[in-house]
């Protein structure tokens, strides 16, 4: 935030004065791109609880999504010589477990509104294809039931990647229920360090044993929760209680580390990079701190909050030059990752939300080699012209009234 306020004062103090008074503000504090911990987490709010990738069936948790890709091809049994199929629209992170199975990935189109494109992945099949995986960007649904038919008619496996998607219902059920097997990353919805989970309606989960990964790594996640946290300004009681053990804490670790440098990771390396894949991880369990969060935390204030954050950037954006939402409206049974906005003069605009510290994500910006224009034209365009904007359930109003601001100031000139 000092950034953001420094920018500012720079450059219009009345206008950063106006939209934000200076007591509101928390001097130093960036505003963050994911949830944070805070006690409003649990705040009950008013509401039925809605659907989500846990009401799916059999669950179970490990540390992150790409490793429930990976547990669910090892249970799909897919291996050397198979093919998977994969959007050209994707994230680094889904394509590794692919190859650590030993099956060759392959891509497929989407629409200029991230549609899977039916007939291009008919053009894709051969005798090796033996699974697709499907995305639901943003929080958005695909059409499930043609794609359903699809992949019975072909005797694929379908593999419903719910990374954006935790929550939401589509042809009344939820999602993650159209697939043999489902996939989420709980990091992108609740304040948790670490955390994905595989779902199947259809299958058993209890092929492969998840094994505990360590009090070490108990330790660190609970600790890593709380220090993104106590960074963020959340949760202040609870630092000045904690404020000597944390100490300790870290002046242990440090003379720790200077003993042994080559001390391996505790957590992995998921937790904060994009395509990484460390198989060590696939049967590891999630942290107990992250599976009583994911249960005890508001999902009813998730899914409200979300939506009434993405109304509000929609509202607030509409009718800015250069620029229009990716998707034109809000669907019931939705529940937003961020909000996704088509801007002409992406890198400019990007640089310039960086320069001012707006959280902005882009999702896909780099694509796996060799997917480009040729392969899909529609992802090579949403790669570089989707700007995408936090609308977390953490984002204080203050913060998301100057994050707001930031954005029109940028668009505008
Ligand atoms: C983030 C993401 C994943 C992987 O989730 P992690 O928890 O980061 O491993 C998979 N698919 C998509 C589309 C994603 O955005």
């Amino acid at each position: 935030m000092q950034k953001l306020l420094q920018n500012r004062e720079d450059a219009a103090p009345a206008v950063a004065f106006e939209v934000a008074p200076r007591r509101s503000l928390r001097a130093g504090k960036p505003i963050s791109r994911a949830p944070i911990l805070s006690a409003a987490s649990f705040a009950r709010t008013a509401g039925s609880v809605p659907k989500s990738i846990l009401d799916v069936g059999n669950a179970r948790f490990v540390t992150s999504g790409r490793m429930a890709i990976g547990l669910a091809l090892l249970q799909m049994n897919i291996g050397a010589g198979d093919t998977v199929l994969l959007p050209a629209y994707h994230s680094l992170s889904m394509i590794p477990p692919v190859l650590w199975r030993g099956a060759r990935p392959v891509f497929y189109k989407v629409g200029p509104d991230t549609a899977l494109d039916l007939v291009d992945l008919a053009t894709k099949l051969d005798a090796s294809t033996r699974a697709i995986m499907v995305t639901h960007y943003f929080g958005f649904p695909q059409d499930m039931v043609p794609i359903r038919a699809f992949c019975d008619a072909h005797a694929l496996l379908l593999l419903e990647d719910c990374a954006h998607c935790f929550f939401g219902e589509h042809a009344g059920q939820p999602v993650g229920s159209f697939g043999d097997y489902a996939v989420a990353s709980s990091m992108k919805f609740f304040p948790v360090y670490e955390g994905g989970c595989l779902v199947s309606a259809r299958n058993r989960l209890d092929t492969v044993a998840l094994h505990s990964a360590g009090l070490g790594f108990e330790a660190k996640v609970a600790l890593a929760g709380l220090e993104q946290s106590f960074a963020h300004g959340r949760l202040g009681l609870l630092r000045a209680a904690l404020w000597l053990p944390l100490a300790l804490k870290s002046a242990l670790w440090r003379s720790i580390k200077a003993l042994r440098p080559a001390l391996p990771a505790l957590t992995p390396s998921s937790s904060d990079s994009t395509a990484e894949f460390d198989a060590y991880w696939v049967d590891k369990r999630s942290s107990r701190f992250s599976r009583l969060l994911l249960t005890h935390v508001s999902h009813t204030r998730i899914v409200a909050v979300r939506r009434a954050r993405f109304r509000q950037l929609a509202q607030a954006l509409d009718g800015l030059p250069g620029c229009r939402p990716l998707f034109a409206s809000l669907p019931d049974g939705v529940c937003p990752w961020l909000f996704p906005l088509l801007v002409d003069d992406a890198d400019a605009i990007f640089a310039q939300m960086v320069r001012t510290g707006v959280p902005v994500v882009r999702f896909a910006e780099q694509l796996w080699p060799g997917v480009d224009a040729s392969v899909c034209p529609n992802s090579a365009m949403l790669s570089r012209k989707v700007l995408s904007f936090p609308c977390h359930q953490e984002l204080t109003d203050d913060e998301f009234d100057l994050m707001i601001s930031i954005i029109k100031d940028g668009l505008q000139r």
